[in-house]
């Protein structure tokens, strides 16, 4: 690549660097998966710090979960040792709370205000105002959407929103939307407040731009104030939150408030094969440009007959690709690639260096998880399971909190990390959740070990409600990694596998009425973000026949695989069974 670039910018493509060195603008920057978005976001801040002489606390990075704001951190801290740890690296909520925790009192705020779980506003509402458990969560959610948006509702909704704001005010606690929503009508009707905080941050990064909601921008454009450097970062294709209220027109929202601020398209993909940039292409519509790598292995699809056996595809090719076997056997001679016929000669991919970590399996609901787990059980396989689930609404936390608050008050007592550690012991033998009560135990002993907790009980609860048990996801450790579409988003892995693929579950239908139209093309695109997780290898599977909704039923093939070019892919049957040592028999 010919370029006279020298110090951090020299790490980036033209492109990119041109996008990272533009600092005294606001800026959007738009571009497809494995284009290096998050890399330029990175290098930018660290070329402002190091090469511009930008103070590092003035930079805010901003993205959407615990999980990515921690990758972020890890990736500054090699850009830039020792001024890194000074950066502010928030998700929306964290920042938010940090406004409210400095100036909330502006708004009438009790200080000592607790965010509460939805189980807990679930509750309250439906006591309330006397509703039945499935009627006060389905309110609950539709507050949630009302006040991400900011736009009123029905008015059973609006009554709804109303009757949790005043318990939330008469009980001292918050829910989790209030932590953007407050902030926003905070600075909004302070202007002295939003000065102070605009005077603290000179560069703003937004990542994931495309999944804001309505009240996320609002913070973002009050922070930055009407010429501030704003620089906002993300793919409208990528765009998988809309059923949570997120507006997918924000990129022209942007161009609007900003109009000064330029957009820089990046234009190579570096994450992906040839092949699997070109197939996602094609399910998108769009031409595949900006291929940096060769057209090697073709994409593998499998049809098993139960998710039972789809799981355990998954488990022996995992295997097998572990044990060095030439994996494409069994497919090749029928694949007709573009890149010719499929050889590991000209595969990237080595798979002697892979280790579990190295794979990743997503689906796109929770539930199917269970058939993977069993699979991988009996397989020996070690694997992490994350979910956007909130920590606060699982229940193995909930037992160790709830135990923790009985034993409260003993400031006298040992640290913590260890009265965590005796909590989950003694939960897990009051109750049957055994492996809920294991895995929380790990999650808040992650949170208690960390600096925003500090040994303080009252700020580890804070850190629960803030986070989701896809933020525990670790990649240091070397475990195949479970998850949801919408938890992948931003990773990624040498091989993947997408589960399920299967009209009913992707496109996922909620009912007739909504089996089209934007509902629709979400799921398209969230198939577009699980495809491009992938590297170099990529597995589409699906159950011909498995239970779901109460039944075993046989559902068709996705129609998103139609959208794939044949000359892409290859069809394989299920590796064969490893001989285990020892075979049990009922009979
Ligand atoms: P997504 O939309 O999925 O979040 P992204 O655009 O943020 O993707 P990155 O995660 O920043 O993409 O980059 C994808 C991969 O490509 C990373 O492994 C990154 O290190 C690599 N990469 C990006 N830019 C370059 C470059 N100029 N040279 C070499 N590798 C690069
Ligand atoms: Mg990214």
């Amino acid at each position: 690549r010919p370029s006279g670039r020298s110090g951090l910018l020299a790490a980036l493509d033209d492109d990119q660097a041109r996008a990272a060195a533009m600092v005294d603008t606001a800026l959007a920057v738009v571009a497809g998966p494995g284009s290096g978005k998050t890399r330029m976001l990175t290098h930018r801040i660290a070329h402002l710090v190091a090469e511009c002489g930008v103070a590092a606390a003035s930079c805010l990075a901003i993205t959407f979960t615990r999980r990515a704001t921690e990758e972020l951190r890890a990736r500054l801290a090699l850009l830039l040792p020792g001024e890194a740890a000074a950066v502010a690296v928030h998700s929306f909520h964290s920042l938010g709370l940090s406004i409210l925790r400095a100036h909330g009192a502006a708004l009438g705020l009790d200080p000592g205000f607790r965010i509460a779980d939805e189980a807990e506003r679930k509750a309250a509402l439906a006591t309330a105002l006397g509703l039945g458990d499935t009627r006060a969560a389905r309110l609950v959610r539709a507050v949630s959407v009302l006040k991400r948006t900011g736009a009123g509702g029905e008015p059973e909704e609006m009554q709804a929103l109303a009757t949790l704001d005043r318990l939330g005010r008469e009980q001292g606690w918050l829910d989790f939307d209030d932590l953007v929503a407050l902030p926003v009508k905070l600075l909004e009707e302070h202007a002295g407040i939003a000065a102070l905080w605009r005077a603290r941050f000179a560069h703003i990064l937004a990542d994931e731009f495309q999944d804001v909601d309505e009240q996320q921008y609002r913070l973002l454009r009050l922070i930055a104030g009407p010429a501030g450097r704003l620089c906002v970062i993300g793919d409208p294709n990528q765009a998988i939150y809309g059923f949570r209220g997120a507006d997918a027109t924000c990129f022209e929202r942007f161009a609007r408030d900003f109009p000064a601020a330029p957009t820089v398209r990046l234009a190579r993909n570096y994450r992906s094969s040839g092949t699997i940039v070109t197939a996602a292409s094609q399910l998108v519509g769009m031409a595949p440009d900006g291929i940096t790598r060769p057209m090697d292995e073709p994409i593998v699809l499998h049809a098993a007959v139960s998710e039972q056996a789809e799981a355990d595809f998954v488990a022996r090719t995992i295997e097998e690709i572990l044990g060095g076997h030439d994996l494409l056997e069994a497919g090749k001679g029928k694949h007709r690639g573009r890149g010719g016929q499929a050889s590991l000669e000209h595969a990237s991919l080595d798979q002697a260096s892979l280790g579990f970590a190295d794979f990743a399996v997503l689906y796109r609901t929770d539930m199917q998880a269970a058939a993977l787990r069993d699979a991988f059980d009996r397989a020996g396989i070690p694997y992490r399971k994350s979910s956007p689930a909130r920590l606060a609404d699982h229940a193995g936390v909930e037992a160790i909190l709830h135990l923790l608050a009985e034993q409260g008050g003993e400031a006298e007592g040992p640290d913590l990390p260890a009265r965590i550690a005796a909590t989950a012991q003694a939960a897990r033998s009051r109750e049957e959740a055994g492996p809920a009560v294991a895995e929380a135990r790990a999650w808040l002993a992650s949170l208690a070990a960390s600096a925003a907790v500090a040994g303080d009980e009252a700020r580890l609860r804070e850190q629960v409600a803030l986070s989701t048990e896809a933020d525990f996801y670790d990649p240091r450790a070397d475990r195949v990694l479970l998850a949801t579409m919408h938890a992948a988003k931003g990773l990624e892995f040498p091989v993947v596998f997408v589960v399920g693929m299967e009209e009913g579950l992707m496109p996922f239908s909620w009912g007739p009425a909504e089996e089209s139209g934007e509902a629709g093309a979400e799921e398209r695109r969230l198939f577009y973000v699980a495809m491009t997780r992938a590297r170099d290898r990529l597995f589409l599977t699906r159950a011909a026949d498995r239970f779901w909704r109460g039944a075993r039923r046989a559902l068709p093939a996705s129609p998103f695989l139609r959208d794939i070019g044949a000359e892409l892919t290859v069809v394989r049957a299920a590796p064969p069974a490893r001989r285990r040592p020892q075979q049990f028999s009922l009979f």
